[in-house]
């Protein structure tokens, strides 16, 4: 027995010496992506849902790497999060966020990007500085920028998410409660935070296709966001239906799959030209 644990004690450290030395190669990676570009950012876009006008997009990132082909942000960014890239990784994506904002802005188009942040940039200290000095020299207008923070994110400390997100709100970001109805409910929380927006999880929309009960759910967390006086956007809307459901719920945009998929910035704005006269 002493020497099957001893086998097991050998194995686990061998797996983990290979894990780590895989995190280090994928940190050193992702370092490398960020300095060549390898890092898009993909677009989604949102719309009103009783006018069916575009009214902005999410960004969402991808990772064009060289051997593996596009990488989704839920396979890189677990490592960047455990590895506190991440603080580097979404300072990268805000100002080239804010730059295409800038961009959008003097060419007469009018659209709300979302970009979403991590445990780990609430917690970041210097996040709220760097972003006012960033603001200062390119002149963005950081009132085209919702910053979408999930509720789990904020239960891990909701203290120092409450205070960071009263920092980014004061530089003018707007804020949304991303994933809203799972995990931790913040709802105690709610009142607190200088949110602006919740976004109603997919699962909420899924299962209210489904079932009537789901369907008063919906009614009852756009109901809810009504009374707080939160603008409410639902996420993976994929069938027309759902959109009517939540557009008789009230539910003031629509986002998912139904309108289109994340796309590369050149493919939306192709996109745009087509749904948007
Ligand atoms: P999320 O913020 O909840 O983003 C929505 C996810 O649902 C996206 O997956 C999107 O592609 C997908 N989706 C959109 N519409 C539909 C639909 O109709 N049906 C279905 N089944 N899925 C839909 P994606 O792009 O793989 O991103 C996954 C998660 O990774 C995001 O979830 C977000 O939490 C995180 N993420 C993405 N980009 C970033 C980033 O730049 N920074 C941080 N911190 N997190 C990011
Ligand atoms: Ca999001
Ligand atoms: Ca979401
Ligand atoms: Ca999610």
């Amino acid at each position: 027995a002493a020497k099957r644990a001893n086998l097991t004690a050998q194995v686990y450290h061998q797996g983990m010496e290979r894990d780590h030395r895989f995190q280090l190669s994928l940190i050193s990676a992702l370092r490398t992506a960020m300095e060549q570009d390898q890092l898009q950012l993909f677009l989604q876009p949102k719309a009103h849902s009783r006018s069916g006008q575009i009214c902005g997009a999410e960004v969402l990132l991808r990772w064009q790497h060289p051997q593996h082909g596009l990488v989704s942000p839920q396979q890189f960014l677990p490592f960047a999060e455990r590895s506190g890239l991440i603080v580097e990784l979404t300072r990268w994506m805000l100002v080239a966020v804010l730059k295409l904002a800038k961009q959008w802005q003097e060419a007469g188009l009018n659209l709300q990007l979302s970009v979403n942040l991590s445990a780990a940039d609430l917690a970041d200290p210097s996040l709220p500085a760097y972003m006012a000095d960033f603001l200062m020299h390119s002149r963005a207008n950081p009132r085209l920028l919702t910053l979408e923070i999930t509720e789990s994110e904020v239960m891990r400390d909701p203290k120092l998410a409450v205070s960071s997100m009263q920092a980014l709100r004061t530089l003018g970001f707007k804020l949304a409660l991303d994933d809203f109805g799972t995990g931790n409910s913040a709802l105690a929380y709610l009142q607190d935070m200088p949110v602006s927006e919740i976004k109603i999880d997919r699962s909420f929309v899924t299962h209210a296709s489904q079932s009537s009960q789901g369907r008063v759910l919906i009614q009852a967390i756009v109901a809810l966001a009504q009374t707080l006086g939160l603008h409410t956007v639902a996420e993976g809307v994929e069938t027309a239906e759902q959109w009517q459901m939540l557009s008789a719920a009230g539910c003031d945009e629509i986002q998912g799959y139904l309108l289109a998929a994340p796309m590369p910035v050149a493919a939306f704005e192709a996109w745009l030209g087509k749904h948007q006269p």
